[in-house]
Formats: C-alpha cells, sequence, structure tokens
C-alpha cells in the first residue's frame, strides 16, 4: 500500500511509526512543512527502504519561510520529495498570498529540470497553482486532499499530475464527487495523518486501506485490483524520477 502524503514528524512517536511503515512494506512520502524540520528528521529515517521524507515550506507557515530558505537550499539535493508546498488562498491562509507565492515560484524555480517529485497543497488556489506548475515545466507532481473545481481537475489530469486522496476525502460529498472525476492511472493513496481522524483516532498511514475499499466500489473491481492499480500509478510516478 502507498501513502504518498502524511506528516510522520508530528505524531507524538514519529519513530514508532516509521517503524509501522516499514516492517508493513508500506511506501509512505512522509511530508516536513518546513526544511529545518527536514533537516531534523532525515538522520533518523537512514536505512528506511519505504519511507522517505520530503523537503517542504507549507503555505500555512509562509510568516517563517524568509528564514528557512537557506536550509532549503542545503538540503534540496539530499532528496528526491518535495512537500509540502503550494499555496493555500483560504481565509487561514489568504493575508500572507504574496510571501507564498514567491516562495512556491523559488521552489518551482528550484525544481524545474530537476527529478524530484513534488506533493502540493492548493486549498482555494487551485488554478494559480496549476498555472504555475504548467509555467514552471513541472512534470511530476500530486495534488494532495484537492477540493477545487471539477473542471480545474480534469486540466491538471490532462497535464498528467497525479491526485492522492485521503480518508476524509471519501466521507464528504464534495470529495466523493471528484474522487469519480480522478482517472484510474493518475490515482494515488494518502492519509494526512495526523490532521485526520478515523473514527475517534488519528488516521496511520495504514488506514489509506479505507480509501483503497472505497475506490473499488467506484471502480466496481475487486479490492485487490484497486490496491494493484494504486501500486503500479506509484511505480510509474517512481521510474520519472530516475
Ligand atoms: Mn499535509
Amino acid at each position: 500500500m502507498i501513502d504518498a502524503h502524511c506528516h510522520i514528524d508530528l505524531y507524538p512517536d514519529p519513530l514508532a511509526v516509521a517503524m509501522r511503515c516499514e516492517q508493513a512494506g508500506l511506501s509512505t512520502l512522509a511530508m516536513t512543512n518546513l526544511p529545518s524540520h527536514f533537516q531534523q528528521g532525515i538522520r533518523h529515517l537512514h536505512g528506511f527502504k519505504h519511507v522517505r521524507l520530503a523537503l517542504g515550506m507549507h503555505p500555512l507557515y509562509a510568516d517563517r519561510h524568509e528564514e528557512e530558505y537557506t536550509s532549503f537550499a542545503e538540503c534540496f539535493d539530499m532528496t528526491s520529495y518535495i512537500g509540502e508546498i503550494g499555496l493555500d488562498f483560504s481565509r487561514e491562509g489568504i493575508q500572507t498570498k504574496d510571501i507564498q507565492l514567491r516562495s512556491f515560484k523559488y521552489i518551482l524555480e528550484k525544481v524545474h529540470g530537476k527529478k524530484k517529485l513534488l506533493s502540493i497543497h492548493s486549498r482555494c488556489a487551485e488554478k494559480e497553482v496549476l498555472e504555475l506548475l504548467v509555467t514552471y515545466k513541472i512534470k511530476m507532481a500530486i495534488f494532495h486532499w484537492y477540493s477545487g473545481s471539477a473542471n480545474v481537475l480534469k486540466l491538471a489530469a490532462a497535464q498528467g499530475y497525479y491526485f492522492s486522496v485521503n480518508p476524509a476525502m471519501i466521507k464528504s460529498n464534495k470529495g466523493a464527487a471528484l474522487i469519480a472525476q480522478i482517472p484510474k492511472k493518475l490515482f494515488l493513496t494518502e492519509t494526512d495523518g495526523p490532521f485526520v481522524q478515523c473514527g475517534n483516532r488519528v488516521a496511520e498511514p495504514s488506514d489509506v486501506k479505507l480509501v483503497i475499499e472505497y475506490v473499488s466500489r467506484i471502480w466496481k473491481v475487486p479490492i485487490n485490483d484497486a490496491k494493484e492499480q494504486i501500486a503500479q500509478n506509484f511505480k510509474d510516478v517512481l521510474k520519472l524520477l530516475r
């Protein structure tokens, strides 16, 4: 199974979560929200095969971006995974719009022409994010927890960008409607743990199985076929990194 977007470093015991992923052979892209968090986390993950740490600059941490640019540049060659990055023009993020745009463009400029896989936050800024990805000719990007319009989803899919879907999305009507629009070949699973709840507990990477079960019903295929499809999609993405 694949968790293409979670925040292992934000669990109370990150190493225990990472070990469970490793032992289960669960491929996990662990996001960071700032380069200094990446610097702290990376030394704990040496020798891990299934857990990979991504270098991030979360749009909702924009007030701390300025002081983190140097670390971002220093860590850039240490990983093939970049995230969580993007734009957030919701009420929560709109006041730092200019800083976010500057950081996102800075990152895309650095990624341009390099083999990096991006995990993207695009809340209330889906169109702007897509336009920038296309402008900077970004090849490999995953829209994480996409919640924009069906129209922009189609445009992003036409560019070959992927979508990672989490257990919270399958519970909302809007999420379900969007999931139905995602081409099978561009579908990935995530949890966004620990930000997503499963019942009365926090989601863990193994909860991607809820998304797999859900989408197997949408696709009208056996659960194992859905699991295989998603594993193949992830292999296809990783091939592009070579
Ligand atoms: Mn996240």
